[in-house]
């Protein structure tokens, strides 16, 4: 599966030093963040590889073609109250209009007869006008209800009130959702309000991850002296999850040369794209850079951020087949960060997704100051609070470390602090990203 992609010629003509070469003041080894993310958005190609699947399996799923609706929604002009229909020219402004009532709609059976001036129909919610009704009055605003005949005040409606009208939602012929959506409940309501029972979209992304590391253990293992547990494994596996990727966990791989040649090719031939984590800082007595570089086009970067400076990006080969990589730093809340803001839209390009803008930013008052040097881009893990005055502010968790995964596991937000930017003072607005979203 992985690998099949028709733009596979046209990936393989896109090098790392040309996608470079078009950035000014490239330097490798102090990159800004957002210099990364345009090298790495400009690098990544789609997968393009298809499949139809039913709409409840649609969820989250990237969509592969437009949908242009093939039906008027609603299909017929219809009441938007249960109360009575009745012909809009009748209403005279400062009187009070007396009409006979001629028969019943209900939802699903129409009332077929006709209505003269001066009648009207029982309606309820759905049903369809009768054809010489343009107006409904809700039920509740109507006087001297009988079997016979209801009363209309003066000046409680005017004509075409409480009418849905045919093709309101969404007319024949027009486009009710785009390519490259990531399709949300609502857009499977939607498609089945239009009957469609299966739509294409883009297959999986498939994405192979290992842990790098002497002294990592895993869970089950004892924990030798000096030794962790790997976690980012786990990290990786929610976030990719999340993600709506197929996942291929490949465990912790020892700093050793012929085994980690190994894991880089099994995960290449396996997967569309490979994340590693741990064995890409400076200095690091360890064989997983030099991998990288033999096995493809890979580049080293110490990224202007806070956490995550160093990383590897590129894409290797092993057999005829390719994947992308992303050499993620060890450090367990780098991993994350650098996933969030450097893996994710790469990866939703990678499946399709049209809108790979990141996600939204807030603007909010910071409860504390905050310690911030100009020149990288600082990921503080925040929680965002409403005070007693009902205003949102934000404070930071407490300790900030690279390597303390309780502040991202504590914390609501991240305060992205750009580039440029100096110490924040109490009371200062910060850029926030919520963890969670409603849908
Ligand atoms: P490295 O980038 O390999 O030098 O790792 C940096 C730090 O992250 C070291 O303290 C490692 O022990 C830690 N680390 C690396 N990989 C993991 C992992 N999978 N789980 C937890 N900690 C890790
Ligand atoms: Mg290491």
């Amino acid at each position: 599966m992985p690998n099949d992609t028709p733009a596979e010629s046209e990936t393989t003509r896109t090098t790392l030093s040309n996608v470079i070469s078009c950035l000014s003041d490239y330097d490798p080894d102090a990159l800004p963040v957002p210099d990364a993310q345009t090298i790495i958005r400009q690098f990544i190609q789609p997968i393009n590889a298809v499949e139809k699947v039913a709409i409840r399996s649609a969820l989250d799923r990237v969509l592969a073609a437009d949908i242009v609706s093939p039906i008027n929604v609603p299909s017929h002009d219809n009441s938007a109250m249960d109360g009575y229909a009745f012909r809009g020219s009748d209403l005279q402004k400062e009187h009070d209009l007396p009409l006979k009532i001629v028969g019943t709609a209900y939802a699903g059976r129409a009332y077929e007869g006709s209505v003269a001036s001066g009648e009207c129909v029982r309606i309820m919610t759905g049903a369809v006008m009768p054809v010489e009704c343009d107006t409904v009055i809700p039920q509740e605003f109507t006087r001297d209800e009988n079997e016979q005949g209801v009363t209309i005040p003066a000046g409680v409606v005017r004509t075409g009130d409480n009418r849905r009208l045919k093709g309101e939602d969404l007319a024949i012929g027009t486009p009710a959702l785009q390519k490259g959506r990531i399709l949300r409940p609502a857009d499977l309501g939607l498609l089945a309000s239009l009957g469609i029972g299966e739509v294409p979209v883009q297959r999986r992304l498939r994405v192979a991850f290992f842990s790098t590391g002497d002294e990592l253990r895993s869970i089950g293992e004892t924990l030798d002296e000096g030794c962790v547990y790997d976690s980012n494994r786990y990290t990786l596996h929610g976030m990719l999850t999340r993600l709506g990727c197929d996942i291929v966990d490949m465990g912790v791989i020892k700093d050793d040369p012929a085994a980690l040649e190994a894991a880089f090719r099994t995960a290449c031939e396996n997967a569309d794209a490979i994340i590693t984590s741990g064995g890409v800082s400076v200095g690091a007595a360890d064989y997983t850079k030099q991998m990288m570089a033999e096995l493809g086009d890979v580049t080293f970067w110490k990224i202007g951020m806070r956490p995550g400076r160093p990383m590897a990006f590129g894409k290797i080969q092993s057999h005829g087949k390719e994947a992308y990589l992303f050499g993620l730093p060890g450090n367990p809340v780098a991993v994350m960060v650098t996933f969030y803001f450097l893996a994710r839209q790469a990866l939703l390009h990678m499946m399709g997704a049209s809108a790979v803008e990141a996600p939204p930013m807030m603007r909010v008052v910071s409860k504390a100051a905050i310690r911030k040097r100009p020149g990288r881009t600082e990921y503080q893990r925040g929680i965002l609070s409403i005070n007693s005055e009902g205003i949102q502010e934000v404070r930071i968790t407490g300790s900030q470390g690279s390597g303390v995964l309780r502040s991202m596991s504590e914390a609501n937000c991240m305060v992205v602090l750009e580039h440029d930017r100096a110490e924040v003072q109490a009371g200062d607005l910060v850029n926030v990203i919520l963890f969670e979203g409603l849908i």
